[in-house]
């Protein structure tokens, strides 16, 4: 197990790391995996709480730091869950941690998915890759508060089946009342299903303009194509939120690194309605 380096162990959370231990690994995808952890310090375990579409920095001595959303249930408390692709320093180094070792957490940073705001809407949920990641915890939010919700549509797509992400909690979000749709860019023999990327779906499915908002999270070229189609169907920009990732260092508005116009992903994001973002998102309204 590493050591906990004293110093490190502040009451500001959001400043310095505290300390969490891994209690399961799973593997999601190919090189794609979710870390359960639960803070060592008994007082955090029980105080931690965060919104849908949050995110913390994860801390690794000797790599550095990772913004990483949490992709588990708000409402339960005393564990949190990250789903991670295994891209570079940090996540390598995280993809070779064991149940046991310690991480350091700061957070959570970050705007959340307007749970409250879009009460009494339809939504649509347009995700793509590991872009589910962050709507899962508004996936729960919702299942949990059903009837404060219209209907709400999951539209989700991976390169490949194998590349979907929690496909084995699919049926309970049905049953839950969430109309779930998959696709796949490319089918294999295993699959039946639909093929086709997400912005595709938008047609196959009555969208009422008038009243349902849209939470997006995906790759770029994907949440572009979303507003596209969203704009399309005569949503208004203030009814599209975008969560948006960049690259990210302090996750406190501090440092610049996340910049995008006159906003910081990491301080005023990474959940944006998408007319404060417009100007500089080059997606036009048509
Ligand atoms: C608000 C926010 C939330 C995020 N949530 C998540 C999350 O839930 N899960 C997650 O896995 N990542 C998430 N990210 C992305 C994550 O912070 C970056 O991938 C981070 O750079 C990883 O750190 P690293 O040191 O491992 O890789 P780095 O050393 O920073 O990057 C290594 C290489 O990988 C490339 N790279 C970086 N990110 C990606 C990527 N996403 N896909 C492909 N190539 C990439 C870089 O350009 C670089 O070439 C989030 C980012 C932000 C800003």
């Amino acid at each position: 197990m590493t050591a906990l380096p004293e110093t490190a162990i502040h009451p500001n959370l959001l400043l310095y790391p505290y300390w969490a231990e891994v209690i399961r690994i799973k593997k999601e995808a190919e090189g794609v995996g979710t870390i359960w952890l639960r803070f060592i310090d008994p007082e955090v375990r029980a105080g931690y709480r965060f919104a849908p579409g949050q995110f913390n920095m994860l801390y690794l001595p000797g790599y550095g730091e990772a913004a990483i959303s949490i992709s588990s249930d708000p409402e339960e408390t005393g564990v949190i869950a990250h789903t991670i692709r295994f891209v570079g320093n940090v996540t390598k180094a995280i993809s070779r941690l064991k149940e046991r070792d310690v991480i350091g957490v700061r957070g959570p940073f970050g705007t959340p998915w307007p749970m409250q705001e879009i009460e009494g809407r339809d939504v649509v949920i347009a995700s793509g890759g590991i872009g589910l990641a962050p709507l899962r915890p508004a996936i729960y939010h919702i299942l949990h508060h059903r009837d404060k919700y219209g209907k709400v549509l999951l539209i989700y797509g991976a390169r490949t089946p194998a590349d979907l992400l929690y496909p084995e909690e699919y049926e309970q979000w049905r049953a839950g009342g969430i109309d779930v749709q998959i696709t796949v860019d490319r089918a294999d023999e295993t699959w039946d299903g639909q093929v086709g990327v997400v912005p595709m779906l938008f047609y196959r499915f009555r969208i009422d303009h008038r009243q349902s908002a849209v939470l997006t999270c995906g790759p770029e070229i994907m949440i572009r194509f979303v507003i596209y189609e969203g704009l399309a169907r005569r949503i208004p920009p203030e009814r599209i939120y975008v969560s948006l990732e960049r690259n990210m260092k302090c996750g406190q508005g501090a440092c610049g690194h996340c910049q995008l116009g006159p906003y910081f992903i990491c301080k005023d994001g990474p959940v944006f309605r998408f007319d404060m973002l417009q100007e500089y998102f080059n997606v036009e309204e048509y």
